[in-house]
């Protein structure tokens, strides 16, 4: 019986891929392997993450790497390292950063410099460190008021005495350019922060975007590197990674005794100990460490490139399984095969009887419950992502779709 079976859950069919409400990537076996593996025996978390930071750095050709408890810890421990350096009185103080209001300490310089069709959910996470955003740019092509994206001169223009770095959202569309950003920020001695979550595949960007010299990178453990989904990465600058590890590991040891690893944190640049620090309740287990990290080199490696042609496999079953129905079906691949395949369903609505989203609504509350990708409601689509299927739920998905499509005559 499952395990969630036994809790009175039902199991779903995912087709929706790595979202973390779904329960984020499968992990391979090996990974689950070094998670079980590490549990058995007990070392110092500190040199456990120091290893990691080799692993990492050389991964993605930075100075140094953290494994966070997801890329929204990156991005709020990242912050957090930026505004404290490593000043572990400003650490105790976050996320406090401006004037504390009795004149009992002045604040520190926390504002942000963001692009404004940039914002998303996931800034929360910046924010929650004590940044501050300052936007820059317009939305003029959602506003249909204009055709110009955010310009590098608006990064430069906003710069102030209180700018305490810049935030950036990378993705194949991003403008202006993440190297032009750059190259702004460095000019005025400022780092640049990075949230590159899901933006692996394709597994070059592992090394492509910290190229840029941006100073922190955030990537995701549980989405295309199929780690736990409460794994992430932070790699970029030494000092800036130090402050971070300073802020989310347990401190709780005595001065004299304490000998962390010296790539990671180079206990002669501190006056003292911190005390836990903002990151604190982002801690990851020994177990989680090693699952990412053997994640980390199955991805990088290759090792789940092979799927694509079983993922394809799948993607056309299902096509197949729905050709006598009033849909049309499209595979859309990357030339490259750098990242999975996805199957977008038309569904010809009036034939059909019912819109797209109570076909999905249907499908969610189906046995199984079939949960497919809704990014495509408005356009009468449904999308199938084929990550987490095999033969028998892709033939299971496609029977409850089919049951609600109109069969052709
Ligand atoms: C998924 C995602 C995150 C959050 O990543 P987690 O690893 O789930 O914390 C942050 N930013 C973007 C752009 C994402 O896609």
């Amino acid at each position: 019986m499952s395990i969630y079976a036994e809790l009175g859950l039902s199991p779903i069919i995912n087709a929706s891929g790595a979202v973390t409400r779904l329960g984020g990537a499968p992990m391979p076996e090996a990974v689950l392997d070094a998670y079980v593996a590490a549990a058995a025996e007990c070392v110092p978390l500190e040199q456990l993450q120091g290893k990691a930071c080799t692993i990492i750095s050389e991964v993605t050709g930075t100075e140094a790497g953290l494994v966070t408890s997801g890329a929204a810890a990156s991005l709020t421990l990242g912050a957090a390292a930026i505004l404290t350096g490593l000043d572990i009185g400003r650490m105790e103080r976050l996320p406090q950063t401006g004037d504390l209001g009795d004149n009992s300490a002045a604040g520190m310089a926390n504002e942000f410099i963001f692009s404004r069709e940039q914002r998303n959910g996931y800034d929360h996470a910046v924010r929650a460190a004590g940044a501050h955003f300052v936007e820059v740019g317009m939305n003029e092509i959602v506003a249909n008021a204009g055709v110009r994206r955010t310009e590098a001169w608006e990064y430069e223009a906003a710069i102030g005495p209180n700018t305490a770095g810049v935030l950036y959202v990378f993705g194949r569309e991003s403008a202006p350019a993440l190297t032009e950003v750059v190259e702004v920020a460095h000019r005025h001695g400022l780092p640049v922060l990075v949230d590159a979550a899901g933006e692996l595949y394709p597994r070059t960007n592992l090394r492509a975007i910290t190229s840029t010299g941006a100073d922190l990178v955030a990537f995701s453990g549980g989405k295309a590197i199929r780690s736990g989904q409460s794994s992430g990465i932070l790699c970029g600058k030494r000092d800036l990674v130090s402050a971070a590890a300073l802020q989310m590991l347990d401190m709780d040891d005595h001065w004299d005794l304490w000998d962390p690893p010296s790539n990671l944190i180079d206990k002669t640049k501190l006056s003292g100990l911190p005390r836990h620090g903002i990151g604190r309740g982002f801690k990851v287990s020994k177990e989680e460490i090693v699952a990412l990290l053997t994640a980390l080199r199955l991805f990088n490696d290759g090792a789940y490139d092979a799927e694509y042609d079983t993922s394809m496999g799948l993607l056309n079953s299902i096509a197949t399984l729905l050709s006598d129905c009033a849909v049309d079906c499209d595979i859309t691949e990357d030339p490259l095969r750098s990242r999975p395949p996805l199957l977008v369903v038309t569904v010809d609505e009036a034939a059909a009887g019912k819109n797209v989203l109570e076909i999905c609504r249907n499908l969610r509350n189906g046995t199984p419950p079939v949960y497919l990708g809704h990014g495509l409601l408005d356009k009468s689509q449904l999308s199938v992502n084929p990550l987490h299927l095999n033969e028998h739920s892709a033939t299971a998905l496609a029977q409850a779709l089919r049951a609600q499509l109109s069969v052709k005559k």
